[in-house]
């Protein structure tokens, strides 16, 4: 799957005096694509689309470069002690997706360039629960692996956590762009979860996310690197061949471990369904998007 190119680039004024605003910028020039200042990231306005569904398309094809100015932390209880957000939403377009109720009308992609900071804090939380292991999630609030390309950052905090004997860090993605991940010095405290399904759900909901073979793919590669490794097959979806369906991941996945299987890769497994959050609940079910409506047209 191609490396995500947002159409825009918008920029909080601060964020240029950070390596990650000027890279970003940099990036954006050498690759003509429109950038302008924004006052602040609650202040996007103006992105194309009339209709709702077109508006949502757009914004994922924006990304919002600014700081994170709150640092604290919060739980991300049961799965980590505590968030560590690099960045928040993602490019993929998954239907059920819970980031479309908790990102409201800010759907767009963005990234927090003052990582250093965050990292010192991260630091100050872990010494404060030591000798306890502190374990922070990155993906709490969107795909970091998605957009890493452009950051760097999450790269910077996989070498930073290494360094941290009583830190541990773990995400969970639906991409691959792990090549530069790979040679990092990792000492094992990131653990890499890859999120699969059946073919038909990916094709059917997972819109512009990469096939399942090439996230199992990444995952050969992450094991290799010696990284902890994790599978969730999320959501688990009832139609009819389903039981089939959800087999033939397992078969596909056993042979990619197969490649891996003289490594000690420490390993995960989860089983998870949809969980409704209760905006979900209240959401207007005809708001659909326009892949699905392709689809569900092409079928009747
Ligand atoms: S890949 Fe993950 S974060 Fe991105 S739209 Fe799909 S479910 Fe949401």
């Amino acid at each position: 799957m191609k490396l995500y190119m947002p159409s825009r680039i918008l920029f909080e004024q601060e964020a240029l005096e950070y390596p990650i605003g000027q890279n970003i910028q940099d990036f954006a020039q050498k690759n003509n694509i429109p950038y302008r200042m924004i006052p602040a990231h609650n202040r996007v306005t103006g992105l194309p689309g009339e209709t709702a569904q077109q508006k949502y398309s757009q914004a994922k094809k924006t990304l919002v470069v600014g700081l994170k100015k709150d640092l604290r932390f919060q739980s991300c209880r049961p799965s980590a002690d505590y968030q560590f957000p690099l960045m928040t939403s993602c490019p993929g377009h998954c239907e059920y997706c819970y980031l479309q109720t908790t990102l409201g009308q800010r759907p767009y992609l963005r990234v927090y360039v003052n990582i250093e900071e965050l990292l010192k804090e991260a630091a100050a939380y872990t010494h404060k629960q030591s000798p306890s292991i502190t374990t922070f999630e990155i993906a709490s609030s969107g795909d970091p692996l998605s957009i890493e390309h452009l950051t760097g950052s999450l790269a910077r905090t996989i070498t930073f956590f290494g360094q941290l004997p009583q830190g541990r860090l773990r995400f969970v993605t639906k991409f691959t762009y792990v090549d530069s991940l790979l040679p990092l010095e990792h000492n094992g405290h990131c653990r890499f979860r890859f999120s699969l399904n059946s073919d038909k759900v990916v094709q059917q909901f997972e819109h512009r996310t990469p096939s399942v073979q090439e996230r199992i793919e990444a995952a050969v590669k992450v094991a290799k690197a010696g990284y902890p490794l994790g599978f969730i097959i999320a959501p688990i979806m009832v139609y009819p061949g389903w039981y089939e369906d959800y087999g033939r991941v397992i078969e596909e996945l056993e042979k990619g471990l197969d490649k891996v299987k003289t490594f000690s890769v420490p390993l995960s497994f989860e089983l998870i369904q949809h969980r409704f959050t209760s905006k979900a609940k209240k959401s207007d079910t005809r708001e659909i998007s326009p892949e699905s409506l392709r689809s569900r047209r092409k079928k009747a």
